[in-house]
């Protein structure tokens, strides 16, 4: 054995900050505001990033402390992105979409002691807070602080009257690459959400990934529209790809419905967009009403959930060329992306390789795992549930009292992904069904375990079992199969009223169907892919309860 003579080197956010604040002036981050866009270059970055940490710090975060943010993609975001990690304390993203319940046990759970807000949310975080004695400090950006009805027990500030005179230079601590620097909850499993937390080095080394050729790709000239959350595992990593690689990121605050999106498309220009299919999907509705050049984009990646086949051709049509990536929070998120292989000309040919999920990077090994936990070939045609490793994959869930590596989800050290899926010879994934009993509609999560249960609360409620189905809009939408005590009352619409107050909006079901028993497994579970499968044959007397 001989001993390497390179440096350690750590692999630390603040590197990014300052790398991207020396290197690249002529680029930034620049938000939409509903009618123009505010720019701010990385050197400004890099100062409210150090102010922000003075700021920070002056509330009392330290080391490993926890700041959460729950805001829209935007500058200040960017700002709390590159200043939390860097000065040794942990961004924690808190999912706008989140019941009220998740939010509280997500909160508590990470013990947030500082929430940064949007003050067009605030009143919303206000709710959720009263019931957090954790939470100190909340600091409204984008607003007034009085956006923020302080609950006994929290001091608001104004963002940028916090920040304004600290200095803009912060003495960076030094960092173990392998420290906590971002954490974010799952509702993609079963039971409470999940925290996933990221190192400096497993998002150093992510980012290198998004920005490589079998990655995304990027570069200092592009400049990247990205509508894929910063609350959902980091914006796919792209608010560090951007200080590594020196792009322009293109934000687009709350302004998420098509319309808006495409005018803010028509004033930057973007070269690059990442979102999942349901944005999409409302684009293209959008452009065939009113056309509009968005061949700026010479690449659109998208993931989170499958892309349809007819959507890769649509956006071909545009001039706008859909990339297909699979992932996960639990991935940072960049597991698989499609990138036809070398020496494929033939259109029908690079086409079948589109749709796919994609090829792993050489950081990323997966093997398919079938039901007596055997590995599967990669055929093309067997199928077995993904398991993956890697620096970026993790490797367990966050509990107060220490990372917790549950069996059901990690298997000889390997994630278990909950995707059913295939592998060609050639390396290209192609996922074909889930084993985790939730639902993704428009890129967040039911899960159908507890909208039954609280479907069930009803006591006109016999049985009710939820199954994900397909929908063009939504990608998937949750389908009620119901036994109700009496013909009576087999009432969808009201049904879906009792429902209205106990679970966020865009989780109530529309679709609803009523049985005399609900197909059950030899063991008595509900059997859902009978049910699914049932469905799709259009065996059920579906009502639409929104009529
Ligand atoms: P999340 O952790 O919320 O980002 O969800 C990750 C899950 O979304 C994966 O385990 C898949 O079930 C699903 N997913 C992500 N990307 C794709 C894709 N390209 N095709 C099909 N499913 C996907």
């Amino acid at each position: 054995m001989i001993a390497s003579t390179m440096q350690p080197g750590e692999l630390t956010i603040a590197r990014l900050v300052e790398y991207s604040r020396r290197t690249f002036p002529e680029t930034g981050v620049t938000t939409w505001t509903g009618s123009e866009l505010r720019p701010i270059s990385f050197p400004e970055l890099g100062d409210r990033t150090a102010q922000l940490a003075h700021a920070l710090a002056k509330l009392g975060i330290g080391r490993g402390d926890r700041v959460a943010t729950f805001m829209w993609n935007n500058n200040e975001h960017q700002v709390a992105y590159g200043a939390v990690p860097s000065m040794g304390a942990v961004l924690h993203t808190l999912n706008l979409r989140l019941s009220p319940e998740q939010a509280v046990y997500i909160i508590k759970h990470a013990d947030d002691k500082v929430i940064i807000v949007d003050a067009s949310i605030a009143p919303m975080l206000a709710q959720y807070v009263k019931a957090t004695p954790n939470v100190k400090h909340v600091i409204v950006a984008n607003g007034p602080a009085s956006a923020f009805e302080a609950p006994e027990g929290i001091t608001v500030h104004s963002f940028d009257e916090l920040i304004a005179g600290e200095p803009t230079v912060y003495d960076w601590p030094e960092i173990d690459e392998r420290d906590a620097a971002v954490m974010c909850y799952t509702s993609g499993t079963t039971g409470d959400p999940k925290g996933v937390v990221y190192s400096h080095r497993s998002i150093w080394l992510h980012s290198m990934q998004v920005c490589s050729a079998s990655g995304m790709g990027l570069g200092n000239k592009d400049s990247v529209l990205a509508i894929v959350p910063m609350f959902h595992v980091m914006s796919w990593g792209l608010p560090y790809a951007a200080m590594m690689a020196g792009l322009t990121l293109v934000m687009p605050d709350r302004f998420l419905q098509p319309e808006p999106l495409l005018a803010m498309m028509a004033a930057a220009r973007p070269t690059f967009a990442a979102a999942v299919p349901t944005i999409w999907q409302g684009v293209a509705a959008q452009l065939k009403a009113a056309p509009q050049d968005i061949s700026h984009l010479r690449e659109v990646v998208v993931g989170g959930a499958a892309v349809p086949p007819s959507m890769i051709k649509q956006f071909d049509e545009f001039g706008a060329p859909i990339t297909h990536a699979w992932g996960m929070t639990e991935t940072s998120p960049l597991g698989s992306v499609s990138r036809p292989p070398f020496g494929v000309e033939d259109p029908d040919q690079e086409f079948a390789y589109r749709v796919t999920q994609g090829r792993f990077p050489a950081a990323v090994q997966a093997r398919l795992i079938d039901d007596d936990g055997n590995e599967v070939a990669w055929d093309g045609e067997s199928a077995g549930e993904l398991e993956v490793r890697g620096p970026w994959i993790t490797g367990a869930y966050y509990s107060p009292d220490g990372p917790v590596s549950d069996p059901a989800k990690f298997h000889d050290g390997w994630l278990r992904t909950g995707d059913v899926a295939s592998i060609s010879p050639d390396g290209f994934m192609t996922i074909v069904d889930r084993t985790k009993d939730l639902i993704k509609t428009g890129g967040e999560w039911i899960s159908s375990v507890e909208l039954e249960n609280t479907i069930m609360s009803n006591p006109v409620v016999t049985e009710a079992a939820v199954v994900a189905v397909p929908d063009e809009k939504w990608d998937e939408r949750p389908f009620v199969l119901a036994v109700v005590a009496d013909e009576a009352q087999a009432d969808a619409a009201k049904l879906r009223e009792h429902l209205a107050g106990l679970v966020p909006r865009w989780q109530l079901p529309e679709r609803w169907a009523f049985v005399t028993e609900v197909p059950k497994t030899s063991v008595g579970k509900f059997d859902k892919k009978r049910i699914r499968a049932e469905y799709a044959d259009a065996a059920y007397d579906v009502v639409d309860a929104r009529d």
